[in-house]
């Protein structure tokens, strides 16, 4: 097997080398052009946003400077094939505090829209998704719950209406895009078309 030549290698993490000819330029482009994107290429891999970042003192493996040196790198389809993309919980913090203006929240969160563009999406999101799409709530509310706020005299939770919610959405195409998802992260039945 042919291996890469040196100028076509870069490390993202640690000891993993990557081929830098897998580079999708396209997929830089697009990112860059989301709101949030511009100042991708600044970063200077500082790691500010990792140790700010409240999900990656629970998770070692979650490293948000290391998902937008993927992004600079156009790793496209290895980012698509983490669920990494989906665990950010926008709290914000990597985007105040970063010292060269990238904004890491944003753009994970371009990512993971692109990849449930190509039909990949998190099983979480799945279901809140089609919570949102079925009730108008992304989590039902329990019974207990509600019979807890009348114990302590909070108001009822307001009605919903789910046919202004379904109006809503279907001019969006969610629901044709969940039932056309290809590819569903987090299942153990989870499969590539
Ligand atoms: S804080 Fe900013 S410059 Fe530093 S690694 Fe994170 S994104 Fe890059
Ligand atoms: S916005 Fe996301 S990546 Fe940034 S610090 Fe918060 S959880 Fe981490």
């Amino acid at each position: 097997m042919a291996s890469a030549s040196p100028e076509s290698e870069a490390s993202i993490s640690g000891n993993e080398i990557i081929n830098i000819s897998q580079a999708d330029q396209t997929f830089l482009r697009d990112l860059e052009n989301f709101p949030g994107g511009e100042a991708l290429r600044l970063c200077y891999q500082c790691g500010v946003c990792i140790s700010s970042c409240p999900v990656a003192r629970y998770l070692s493996e979650y490293k948000p400077a290391q998902i937008v040196r993927m992004a600079v790198y156009g790793l496209k389809e290895k980012l698509f094939a983490s669920r990494n993309i989906w665990l950010c919980s926008t709290c914000y913090a990597c985007l105040e505090r970063c010292p060269q203006g990238v904004k890491p929240a944003d753009i994970i969160r371009s990512i993971a829209n692109l990849a449930f563009r190509e039909g990949i999406i998190h099983i979480a999101f799945k279901e809140a998704a089609t919570n949102i799409l079925t009730t108008g709530r992304m989590f039902e509310v329990p019974e207990i719950r509600k019979k807890k706020r009348e114990k302590v005299g909070l108001p009822k939770l307001p009605e919903v209406n789910i046919d202004e919610v379904k109006k809503l959405l279907k001019s969006t195409g969610l629901e044709e895009r969940l039932s056309n998802a290809k590819r569903v992260i987090g299942t153990s039945e989870e499969k590539v078309e």
